[in-house]
């Protein structure tokens, strides 16, 4: 972004501030699955036509995003924030855990567990796995994507196909 605003005249980057000024002022997070929301529920949330018996478990707002973008998934989020990591001090307790138990019981069948498949990314599924256990179905993306592959760095095919294929924990 730097490299395109020096060869931009100055105008272009007062542009760009004033737009990221007015994204977050109107932009909040959405109180049920944290994506980005304006006011009050994201507009998945929102959405009637959406599959309501399935949560997909992302990282962040990006990953919600690529998976989106596949076209391959029809249900809704849940934004946990981040991934397990003792060494930087990321408990359970830090992540949005609490609030994803207690969206279970409005009809959920099928948590997807779309984590990335780094060692912080793997922690975090099995940990999540293991709370959801017996109280829902528990499935992650296909084996399709490589190791240590994040989402977001997947191409959207890939990422597609991982979704179609996911397997049960
Ligand atoms: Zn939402």
């Amino acid at each position: 972004m730097a490299v395109y605003l020096a060869g931009s005249p100055p105008r272009k980057a007062r542009e760009l501030a004033k737009a990221l000024i007015a994204v977050t002022e109107k932009m909040s997070l959405c109180p049920r699955c944290h994506n980005l929301a304006q006011g009050d529920l994201c507009w998945i949330c929102q959405d009637p036509e959406r599959d309501k018996s399935r949560i997909c478990v992302v990282e962040d707002v990006l990953d919600l995003f690529f998976i989106e973008d596949t076209g391959a998934y029809q249900g809704l989020y849940h934004v946990i924030g981040g991934l397990i990591s003792p060494w930087e001090g990321v408990t359970p307790e830090t992540l949005k855990i609490d609030d994803l138990m207690g969206r279970l019981k409005n009809g959920v069948q099928e948590v997807i567990l779309a984590l990335p498949s780094t060692l912080e990314g793997e922690a975090t599924s099995q940990y999540l796995a293991r709370l959801l256990k017996g109280k829902v179905k528990v499935t992650r993306l296909g084996r399709g994507l490589p190791v240590g592959m994040e989402p977001e760095f997947t191409d959207s095919i890939t990422l597609g196909e991982a979704m179609k294929g996911r397997e049960e924990m």
